[in-house]
């Protein structure tokens, strides 16, 4: 059996019970494609790098379980955890600060929400937040799914989990299968838990130090949109990770002189690298340029087969970013096309 042709079948398939056996499946392919007798030794970082952006998050709803294990058959070089502290100060795999976008919270705990009508992680202990059914994103307003064509919402049965459960999968399928996929965190929103009176970062740096992730030669990638909370990772906890600094808004790409005292490299929008078309040909921002200059990586992010914009296909939205652009890496909802693209050079 061809680990390709299961992750097609799984596209294609909305049999619970089936998918989760088809999950099942592609993690034993992988381990006996995969298993060696040596202990991997560190390498350097490869010139083109995959993050499995939430896990395999086109094809099974973003930050499960089984949207990690099937992005690590996928065999990205990273999966990326989103976190967000529990009132237990747990650190919780999710993309929000709200709980009512992927899971059934309004629904099991209907009086638990905040004025502003809106239900917040930190607001719930982490054994509650256990007890929620995960959905496919959609819209706390109207209900809808962001993203029509992907797993269904409200089918399933999936659940949340912590960023120690994450690594323990991640970690235990190296061992297992012999592979070095790493981890790519990201704290969010770092103000915002301050003002409730919790240190996101360095309850994190603490969780990565206990699973041996301290140094820039572990694989582990930290990332956070936050200037001033990176910078406070890097010159006031002293932490010698690979520390990647997000940007959200153009005016950022004007401060990479500042980022450089401090980040490893950069993680922009797409948008702020790729210009417009002239004569059929794609122009590019300088950001890529002046990153390398003052020896920042770029990671880009989110490079979707599903949302293709400007482009015409995805693999040209790959070739463009990845080859043109000259970015060292993306992150994507469907890492096993990137991955499938970059073997194919
Ligand atoms: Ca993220």
């Amino acid at each position: 059996m061809d680990q390709v042709i299961i992750i097609n079948a799984i596209r294609n398939v909305s049999n619970q019970k089936i998918m989760r056996y088809l999950v099942v499946a592609i993690v034993i392919l992988c381990v006996s494609n995969c298993k060696t007798e040596e202990k991997p030794t560190p390498k350097p970082m490869k010139s083109k790098i995959v993050v499995a952006h939430r896990g395999a998050s086109g094809y099974l709803p973003e930050h499960t379980m089984e949207a990690k294990a099937m992005a690590y058959a996928m065999q990205p070089d990273y999966i990326e955890q989103d976190l967000v502290l529990s009132k237990d100060s747990v650190p919780v795999v999710i993309h929000d600060i709200h709980l009512d976008e992927v899971t059934n919270v309004a629904e099991k705990f209907p009086d638990r929400k905040r004025e502003d009508g809106r239900y917040y992680v930190i607001d719930f202990t982490f054994e509650e937040i256990q007890q929620l059914q995960v959905y496919e994103r959609f819209n706390h307003e109207n209900g809808k799914q962001f993203y029509p064509n992907r797993f269904p919402k409200g089918k399933g049965n999936f659940r949340l989990h912590s960023l120690q459960q994450e690594i323990e999968l991640i970690q235990g399928l190296n061992s297992s299968t012999g592979n070095d996929i790493g981890i790519y965190p990201e704290i969010k929103n770092p103000e915002f838990h301050h003002k409730e009176g919790k240190d996101i970062a360095k309850i994190t740096l603490s969780i990565l130090a206990e699973y041996g992730y301290t140094s820039k030669s572990d694989k582990c990638i930290f990332q956070c949109f936050d200037a001033k909370e990176l910078e406070r990772i890097r010159k006031e906890l002293k932490s010698e990770l690979f520390l990647i600094q997000l940007i959200e808004f153009p005016e950022e790409t004007k401060q990479l002189a500042y980022f450089a005292t401090y980040a490893d490299g950069i993680g922009p929008w797409y948008k702020q690298i790729v210009d417009k078309k002239v004569d059929g040909k794609w122009q590019f921002t300088s950001l890529v340029n002046d990153a390398h200059d003052l020896d920042l990586k770029v990671h880009t992010y989110t490079l979707r087969a599903d949302q293709l914009g400007e482009f015409s296909s995805f693999e040209e939205n790959i070739k463009i970013l990845l080859f043109e652009a000259k970015v060292d890496g993306c992150f994507s909802d469907f890492p096993d096309q990137v991955v499938r693209f970059l073997e194919k050079q």
